[in-house]
């Protein structure tokens, strides 16, 4: 009973440093270790890793998914928000646990982003995937309208629904949707 206690407390405490409401509502559920599954569509890489575990995020976890969320096109890795991670992690729980996230977008650096804003429509300058607290995803089998909904209702931050495209960007940001 103890022990469950201070867990919740822990949790609590946690969710409130990384300043996102959302979480700290939720916290009382939160697992003792929490697990992403992601595979990178542009490059075939895939992890399966526990990055958050006693309370704590798990360096080696953090490294491989900062690497699998790295610019694919000149391979450039930055430290992910680990805010997004939280984020990403509860709206795919929401949908459905343990499923295979499938990335589109992770970090981009300038050169990729300016390169995509001059030939892709809907690219912001200013992107937040420049800032590593941006992520575009799907998750296969899922309803994507699901996602976005799951998206929204965590309310962690910026969300954008791209149903041509396939995909739900997630942020760190400001809360806004479009
Ligand atoms: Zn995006």
């Amino acid at each position: 009973m103890n022990q469950r206690r201070s867990f919740l407390k822990s949790s609590a405490l946690l969710a409130s440093a990384l300043g996102v409401p959302a979480l700290a509502r939720a916290a009382p559920t939160m697992p003792h270790e929490r697990t992403l599954r992601m595979y990178n569509t542009h490059t075939g890489e895939s992890l399966r890793t526990v990055f958050w575990a006693e309370g704590k995020f798990v360096p080696d976890a953090m490294a491989d998914i900062n690497k699998l969320l790295r610019d694919h096109r000149n391979n450039q890795v930055a430290q992910m928000d680990p805010k997004l991670l939280f984020l990403l992690d509860q709206v795919s729980a929401a949908v459905g646990s343990n499923e295979v996230v499938h990335i589109i977008s992770g970090y981009r650096s300038p050169a990729s982003n300016q390169l995509l804003a001059e030939t892709t429509n809907g690219v912001a300058k200013h992107s937040l995937h420049l800032e590593a607290k941006a992520i575009d995803v799907r998750i296969p089998g899922r309803d994507l309208a699901m996602l976005h909904k799951a998206a929204l209702h965590a309310g962690g931050g910026g969300v954008g629904y791209y149903p041509d495209s396939q995909f739900v960007h997630m942020d760190t940001g400001r809360l806004r949707h479009w």
